[in-house]
């Protein structure tokens, strides 16, 4: 499959087959990163009264451009008592509920005072700077739908409108099953033909920032006895993520043994780098992906698709990847066939330079990325110049 083929599978699969998980109430202060479980809806018109959106001068439009009497000040906090007559203005702060009356403001950079006297010489349209009753929310109208990720402008909303705490989701229980005969674990001292297990770090901090709860099991040997006992502590939770073992090797036993607990296979190969083979499956009612070993291989594969299985089993109605175009700052060759995703960095002016990178394992070029350039599986060739989609990191 593609890149495209497969993420839709990804996206398809999880979205038709998923149960929602249970509701649970968290605190406000808890709330950020959670999927919200239910409509919330805006307990009061918003604002509540027309509200001056600057410091200025309420007025009658049709006064202006001209002269007029200043009768009083109305502060935010306070409701001036009065109303605006022809010819009369009150002096005016943002946030301030606008006098009955008035139907503007005036700037106060627009005005020059003089005693109780202020003038104007532009003209002043009807309802300028002013933010009518209802006009960002009104009463019982759904603000935050079921399924969007709190994030800090869903949390502030859910203050305004009263809510203490939300109902969420529960987060997925995520496992993540090492798997290698030449892994050892970060206390121990690695003989020169082993690595250590990083896979197990980089995907439970990826699994924790897409929401979920991630397990860490044990480093499954290359065996089918000892993967089989792994993966089957691992089905106990949600989803299943593995890392190693699909390739192709006479040791690479997870196919095989995902087989025996049944599983459906939707791919085990996406015209990708890196990350090739990249099993997707399901078993037990189990969502299962099985990564690629090599470090970079596991975090792009988890980044470009295990992540959108975790936002949809979350409760999470979309998952979008943040895609944009940056232009490159060199030249830049590669073989067609593949969307690949190398690491590179973006700065704020749009221009995107690769990191350069020795291939799969690359760990510490990764580590200096903060993006990734992703290349048309149809293109061999880039000019400096040329724009290139890039992935957030
Ligand atoms: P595999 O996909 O099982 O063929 O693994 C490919 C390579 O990835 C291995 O040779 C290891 O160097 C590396 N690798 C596998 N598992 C891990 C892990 N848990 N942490 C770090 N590197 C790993
Ligand atoms: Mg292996």
């Amino acid at each position: 499959m593609t890149f495209s083929e497969a993420r839709a599978c990804v996206v398809r699969e999880v979205r038709a087959g998923r149960r929602l998980p249970p509701v649970e109430c968290v605190a406000l202060a808890d709330a950020a990163g959670r999927v919200l479980a239910e409509d919330v809806a805006a307990d009061r018109d918003t604002p509540e009264t027309a509200r001056a959106m600057r410091d200025g001068y309420a007025v009658r439009a049709a006064d202006l451009p001209g002269a007029l009497d200043v009768i009083g000040e109305v502060r935010a906090g306070e409701v001036f008592t009065g109303s605006v007559g022809p010819g009369q203005a009150v002096e005016i702060m943002t946030g301030a509920p606008v006098p009955d009356g008035a139907d503007a403001i005036v700037m106060v950079e627009h005005t020059v005072r003089d005693g109780n006297r202020m003038r104007a010489d532009t003209p002043t349209a009807p309802f300028q700077h002013i933010n009518q009753r209802g006009c960002e929310a009104a009463a019982g109208q759904i603000v935050l739908h079921a399924g969007t990720r709190l994030d800090y402008t869903g949390v502030a909303l859910l203050a305004a409108f009263g809510h203490r705490q939300a109902r969420v989701y529960r987060k997925p229980r995520v496992a993540i099953l090492p798997t290698g005969d030449e892994v050892v674990e970060v206390e121990e001292q690695p003989k020169p033909h082993q690595v250590r297990n990083s896979n197990a770090w980089s995907l439970a901090t990826q699994a924790a920032r897409a929401g979920a709860k991630p397990v860490i099991l044990p480093i499954a040997r290359d065996t089918v006895e000892h993967t089989h006992e792994m993966v089957k502590r691992g089905l106990a939770c949600d989803l299943l993520l593995l890392s190693g073992g699909v390739s192709a090797g006479k040791y690479d036993v997870v196919e095989v043994v995902l087989a025996q607990f049944g599983a459906r296979f939707f791919f085990d190969r996406v015209l990708i780098q890196p990350g090739q083979p990249l099993v997707f499956g399901m078993a037990s009612g189990r969502w299962i992906f099985g990564l690629p070993g090599n470090p970079a291989s596991t975090i792009v594969t988890f980044e470009v698709f295990a992540r959108a299985a975790i936002d949809l089993a979350s409760g999470c109605e979309e998952s979008v990847l943040p895609f944009s175009w940056a232009r490159l700052t060199a030249d830049f060759r590669c073989k067609p066939g593949l969307t690949r995703f190398l690491p590179a960095r973006r700065n704020e002016g749009g221009e995107v330079t690769p990191t350069g990178w020795r291939g799969s394992s690359d760990l510490p070029s990764l580590a200096r990325a903060n993006c990734y350039l992703v290349t048309d599986p149809d293109r061999g060739q880039y000019a400096r110049g040329d724009f290139i989609q890039v992935l957030a990191k």
